[in-house]
């Protein structure tokens, strides 16, 4: 352990090359209280040191780093649907397709001493369809005992189920041994460069007028793309042509032709955007210009940054915008909307066409920042600079020093700080503006991860 820190301070690192790769992801799901918390406490083993302080990280969605065997990957625990809530098949089976598109193995959590229920068995059915690895471990087996009942659960359809007790610890290393062996070596590019069209989502609350764009970008068809040589398109996205290239605009379906059913309810709604937000590269989030914005407006934003996307505002029904609504308009800008002041901003209108051109331009912008990596000595150069003119502030009568940068990875821009105690949240502030100042990244969230050696 030492040993890396030391590594690190002698600057080893500052080659490109050695920078930190992504890890391969595994994602953990299931229903609430089978132990998927436990169990993941569990597989971590709080053997990695790691701090996790990143503003980033939600509340529903935490990631960590982990260790087996001298193998590094990061392991997502996605909680977070609400028990109480309608329908909890609908939401446990959308957590489980988020999963899968965001992960390069699933972990299917179920409670060995209840068996498979409903649920389970919506969620095998949504998981079978996967082409990344599904593992099945029946938890809370805290004993031989137990361990005869898990059988039924070859019914799901995934395998051989395989018992563990994250209270205990009994059979978690023979999981590891299996999740080592479902994971690839380096994490799947699910944003690669050949994967095809970059992807968009069109997100914003109901009634800003997202169907209403949708129809104008893909005016009589001309822009709606059928085929591109090499790429298979999921039925519920569009291909759309804009300015010259093709985009991908993800979760699209029933969006063309708005279905006005009891099924959008707000719940569903937002899951949707959610699944949307992280199926994509870059969000556009089209708020209602002719209305205040709204607390629900700036959820969305929210969201987009904690899922690490890149963003687009675009306020729309600008048709109906007079002079005291611009005005009332930019003090809520100044007011609501500073948080993301590197997002561009651009005023269309969805039944004139106005200013649609101009999106394309924009998503451009954001994905380039989203996509760029500051090499590490430049990285380096600046920070020296700046904290030598204006270093940390101390706490608790010690000065933390940052020994050392570097940007981890891009999609989204991730930088990570070596340092000697732990940076305040305003510091940090402090050093992504200036960060922007010197690097831009206009349009990208930038995430600034710290980790402390004493
Ligand atoms: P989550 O909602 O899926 O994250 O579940 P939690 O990890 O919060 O666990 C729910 C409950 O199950 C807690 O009371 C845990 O103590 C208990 N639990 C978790 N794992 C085990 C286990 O392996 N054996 C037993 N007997 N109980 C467990
Ligand atoms: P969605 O729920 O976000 O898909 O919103 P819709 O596209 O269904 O639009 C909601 C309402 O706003 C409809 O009555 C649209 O005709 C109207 N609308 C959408 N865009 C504009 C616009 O740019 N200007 C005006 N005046 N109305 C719009």
């Amino acid at each position: 352990d030492e040993s890396e820190w030391d590594e690190v301070d002698q600057g080893v690192l500052l080659d490109d090359e050695e920078a930190p790769r992504p890890q391969p992801v595994l994602a953990v799901v299931g229903r609430p209280n089978v132990g998927k918390s436990t169990l993941v406490n569990r597989l971590l083993g709080r053997r990695e040191a790691v701090v996790q302080d990143q503003p980033g990280v939600t509340r529903d969605r935490v990631s960590y780093d982990a260790l087996w065997n001298g193998r590094r990957f990061t392991v997502v625990d996605t909680g977070g649907w609400e028990p109480d809530a309608k329908g909890l098949q609908a939401s446990v089976a959308s957590q489980a397709e988020m999963a899968m598109r965001t992960a390069d193995a699933v972990l299917l959590v179920v409670d060995g001493k209840v068996g498979a229920t409903g649920t389970e068995e919506a969620v095998a059915r949504v998981l079978r369809r996967s082409k990344c690895p599904v593992l099945l471990v029946a938890n809370k087996v805290d004993d031989q005992r137990g361990a005869g009942d898990i059988h039924d659960l070859w019914s799901l359809g995934l395998g051989e189920p395989m018992p563990m007790s994250g209270l205990h610890g009994r059979g978690s290393g023979d999981v590891l041994d299996r999740v080592l062996e479902a994971l690839p070596e380096t994490p799947r590019d699910s944003f690669g460069a050949s994967s095809g069209p970059r992807k968009v989502a069109l997100v914003g609350k109901p009634n800003v007028g997202k169907s209403s764009l949708l129809n104008q970008l893909t005016g009589e068809d001309r822009s709606v793309v059928h085929d591109v040589a090499g790429t298979t398109v999921d039925p519920v996205d569009s291909l759309v042509e804009l300015d010259n290239q093709v985009w991908r605009f993800v979760d699209t379906a029933g969006m063309r032709k708005r279905v006005n059913t009891a099924s959008g309810t707000e719940y569903y709604a937002w899951l949707r955007t959610k699944a949307a937000i992280e199926a994509a590269e870059v969000a556009i989030v089209l708020i209602d210009g002719s209305e205040p914005i709204t607390e629900q407006d700036l959820r969305v934003i929210t969201m987009v940054v904690e899922a690490g996307r890149a963003l687009v505002i675009a306020y729309n029904k600008w048709d109906l915008v007079d002079d005291d609504r611009r005005r009332q308009l930019e003090k809520e800008i100044d007011r609501d909307l500073i948080r993301v002041r590197w997002a561009e901003r651009v005023n269309v209108s969805a039944r004139t066409g106005r200013s649609v051109a101009k999106l394309a331009p924009t998503l451009r912008t954001a994905l380039e920042s989203w996509d760029t990596r500051v090499p590490t000595g430049r990285l380096n150069g600046w920070l020296n600079e700046l904290v030598a003119a204006y270093p940390p502030p101390a706490r608790g009568g010690r000065q933390p020093k940052i020994k050392f940068a570097t940007q981890a990875q891009s999609r989204p821009p991730t930088l990570v700080l070596f340092t000697t105690g732990f940076l305040e949240a305003g510091y940090r502030r402090f050093l992504e503006r200036k960060f922007r100042e010197t690097f831009g990244f206009t349009g990208s969230p930038v995430r600034i991860s710290v980790r402390v050696r004493e």
